[in-house]
């Protein structure tokens, strides 16, 4: 894969009754594949509306973005579904697990829309995804019987269901302790090492510890700051 991520001059405004918003102001970043890149910024700097535009959930009024090498240009929201599926798993704050389901139907969800993944398969790949995020004993348990941070693991493995090559996650450890915030982590890194591409909207410091690129927005706008850890 040559381009994994790229948004070039990348702008997004909302408007609303009385006023326009800049959410995006000409934004211009890259993610490559064995990464985690993190990126920080105070509330209402446009971190959300970065995550859901490269993720292909919002549109960007204008700009030019890659997600593994397809141009998003002109897509329909039909083609957008379909490399969303295939290349994007997210994570959020607040888990969004399907309260009625259990951990392992939540996981095989997005298998369901995937013609990819044979019917006979998919309760094998979501029981190997709940093992991978240490949660074999749980399987079987309602999200009202989870931990937070439990119920973060099932997220995500949801998440990494299809077999994602990029993952956004949104605050994902914003709800959580330390020593979940630790376990999440290093699922992250374990990730890293199956050469996923992760971005990451976070205010952890303990993050910044296991960053390959930090990036701040302010009012808009990017830059990358120096990684102290590199
Ligand atoms: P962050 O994730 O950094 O908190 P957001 O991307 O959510 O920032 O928001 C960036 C700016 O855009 C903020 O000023 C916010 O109020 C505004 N905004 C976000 N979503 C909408 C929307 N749907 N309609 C109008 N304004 C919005």
């Amino acid at each position: 894969m040559k381009k994994v991520l790229e948004l070039k001059n990348g702008n997004k405004e909302y408007n609303t009754f009385d006023n326009k918003i800049t959410a995006l102001s000409n934004i211009n970043i890259k993610f490559d594949l064995g990464k985690i890149y993190l990126i920080y910024g105070h509330s209402g700097s446009g971190k959300s509306t970065l995550i859901h535009t490269i993720g292909l959930l919002d549109k960007l009024d204008s700009g030019s973005l890659i997600v593994c090498d397809r141009k998003i240009e002109n897509l329909k929201e039909q083609e957008l579904a379909y490399i969303r599926m295939n290349n994007i798993g997210f994570i959020f704050q607040s888990y969004f697990l399907s309260k009625e389901m259990n951990a392992i139907e939540n996981v095989m969800m997005p298998m369901y829309i995937n013609p990819k993944i044979k019917k006979i398969d998919r309760l094998n790949r979501a029981k190997e995804l709940l093992k991978q995020v240490g949660l074999e004993k749980r399987m079987f348990h309602y999200p009202n019987q989870l931990s937070g941070g439990e119920q973060q693991r099932v997220a995500i493995a949801r998440a990494l269901s299809n077999n994602p090559t990029i993952i956004l996650a949104d605050e994902p450890t914003g709800n959580l302790d330390k020593n979940n915030e630790k376990n999440i982590i290093d699922i992250f890194v374990n990730l890293k090492k199956l050469n996923k591409c992760i971005v990451i909207v976070t205010h952890s410091e303990e993050l910044k510890k296991y960053a390959d690129v930090i990036y701040e927005m302010d009012n808009g706008k990017l830059k990358e700051v120096k990684n102290e850890n590199k």
